[in-house]
């Protein structure tokens, strides 16, 4: 038979009942405990109606009621789709229409969003601050579900797609893609860990680490809003084995004043997906951050997967590292076919840890599709990059970012390279903007430092950029907008300039 990560959990339930599973500020939840919860979650579904294969919808900040809820959908054989609460109500409403989702769990503070909205599910609180109450909808303890039969190809969970490149779409994830996950870190010693868990349950950087973690019988220690400080001192209590981190997250950690008052010799493994991570800022957590760092390059929907031991490798810092086991990626141009060795193309992949393909979107599916000379198919990334001769990848940019300014090619992550290190730049990026002479042309914002003006700033960046590559622009920012796992979004740099203009 398949194994599934809710069947795991029942079985640690029985090896390890007192370990911990599951920790958040100073609550805690034992494997056994865990184990009776998910059934009582999967129990009241069923008595629900809800069967095998649906949609359940989460929207919460993270809480160990939220890990609880997810857990007791899977055992339910349902699958867990769990929202951004940084959505706006209306896209909220039209991603549980969209999943088809008949009952949505939300904690006290997103509950209103939901309200006035239309949406045809019952909302049930993760908490017992107001009706209808968490302890009011689960069944009494010790009520069992029925056993459900899962397979490789069902459900396990739909992850919306942030949007930063359209409308969200939902990318189903089977349960084949999660036990792949589950299998490629067989020997990353989770059944020992105590993973930091600092970036929201409903995005899939978080649930690489989240689910590897409790099906091996480690413990997940969940973090609510970031705080670098409190993600020192957490992990130190803890005697922290693993944790995964977004870029920003390890550069605001690395730049606390006190970082190296801290004992984080407990870490055996720090994982960083998601963004461009800096080869400087990778050099600057293997020199001073116990463990190992591995950075991977994925997206969502699956497909190639690429890793790179950052301590192994210190002249490679600059790539996102070779293809994982099991995953072939090729690289491909404009009209479908495979570059040459050593030059650069989108990014295609294909592995056992692959979507289903989007809800409902058999159009977006198949426009996602790459199909080599044997018929395989493929998932195409949507970011250039390129094989050096040793087989390690280069990331250029996401080709939708890609700027054409007078028939020349400029990858936007080669200036934000060169502006970063102005000093009185403390973040950037760079996006394309229309421009009547060249097509288009790079614009940059920065995010200051000290007072140094923009046209200083200016000047001296594109000093040092090629003559196809400078700026015509640079704007001042308080701060990038940014998506909740840390990925700058272009599009609303894009719309700032709109309304300015
Ligand atoms: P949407 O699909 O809605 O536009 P998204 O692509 O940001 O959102 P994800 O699936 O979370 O959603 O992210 C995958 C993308 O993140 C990749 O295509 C790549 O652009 C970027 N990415 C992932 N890992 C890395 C990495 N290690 N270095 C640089 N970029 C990365
Ligand atoms: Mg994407």
């Amino acid at each position: 038979a398949f194994g599934t990560i809710p069947s795991l959990i029942r079985l640690h339930a029985v090896e390890r009942p007192d370990a911990v599973a599951l920790a958040m500020d100073g609550a805690s939840m034992t494997y056994r405990r865990l184990n009776r919860e998910m059934d009582r979650v999967a129990a009241g579904l069923q008595r629900d109606g809800i069967r095998p294969g649906e949609a359940v919808a989460i929207v919460s900040a993270t809480s160990i009621p939220y890990a609880v809820a997810f857990l007791g959908i899977l055992r339910a054989g349902a699958a867990a789709a769990p929202l951004a609460p940084s959505s706006t109500p209306e896209s909220l409403a039209a991603m549980i229409g969209d999943c088809g989702a008949r009952i949505v769990f939300v904690d006290a503070d997103n509950a209103a969003a939901l309200e006035g909205q239309p949406i045809g599910a019952r909302v049930i609180r993760l908490d017992d601050s107001a009706a209808p109450r968490w302890a009011d909808w689960l069944p009494v303890q010790d009520t069992a579900p029925a056993p459900v039969e899962i397979g490789p190809d069902d459900p396990f969970n739909i992850i919306y797609s942030s949007g930063t490149t359209g409308t969200p779409k939902g990318i189903v994830q089977p349960h084949r893609m999660r036990w792949a996950h589950v299998a490629r870190n067989a020997a990353a010693g989770f059944d020992t860990a105590v993973t930091m868990i600092a970036t929201p349950l409903y995005s899939n950087t978080t649930l690489v680490s989240f689910f590897p973690t409790l099906a091996w019988g480690g413990t997940a220690v969940l973090m609510g809003k970031f705080d670098a400080r409190a993600f020192l001192e957490s992990a130190e209590r803890w005697r922290a084995t693993h944790a995964m981190l977004v870029p920003v997250q390890y550069s605001r950690i690395m730049a606390d004043p006190e970082f190296d008052r801290f004992d984080l010799t407990s870490f055996r493994l720090k994982t960083c997906t998601s963004a461009p991570f800096s080869a400087a800022l990778k050099a600057d957590v293997v020199a001073r951050w116990p463990g190992l760092l591995v950075e991977y390059y994925g997206m969502t929907e699956g497909g190639g997967t690429c890793a790179l031991v950052c301590n192994q490798f210190p002249d490679k810092l600059h790539t996102v590292g070779r293809p994982v086991e099991g995953h072939d990626i090729r690289l491909i141009d404009d009209d479908g076919k495979e570059v040459p060795q050593g030059e650069m193309g989108e990014v295609v992949g294909r592995s056992p840890a692959m979507m289903s393909g989007y809800h409902g979107r058999k159009d977006a599916t198949d426009e996602a599709a790459w199909f080599d000379a044997e018929g395989n198919r493929f998932i195409r990334h949507g970011d250039v990059g390129r094989f050096d001769a040793d087989g390690f990848l280069t990331l250029l940019d996401r080709k939708k970012d890609l700027i054409i300014s007078g028939g020349f090619n400029i990858y936007p992550s080669d200036l934000e390279a060169v502006l970063a290190q102005h000093p009185a730049v403390a973040d950037c990026s760079v996006i394309g903007v229309p421009s009547e002479a060249w097509g288009e042309t790079p614009v940059g914002f920065y995010v200051p430092r000290d007072a140094t003006s923009a046209a200083d700033i200016l000047a001296a960046t594109n000093a040092r950029l090629g003559k196809t590559q400078r700026l015509s622009g640079l704007h001042p920012i308080d701060q990038l907008p940014r998506s909740a796992i840390g990925k700058v979004l272009k599009r609303e740099l894009r719309d700032r300039l709109k309304e300015t203009a």
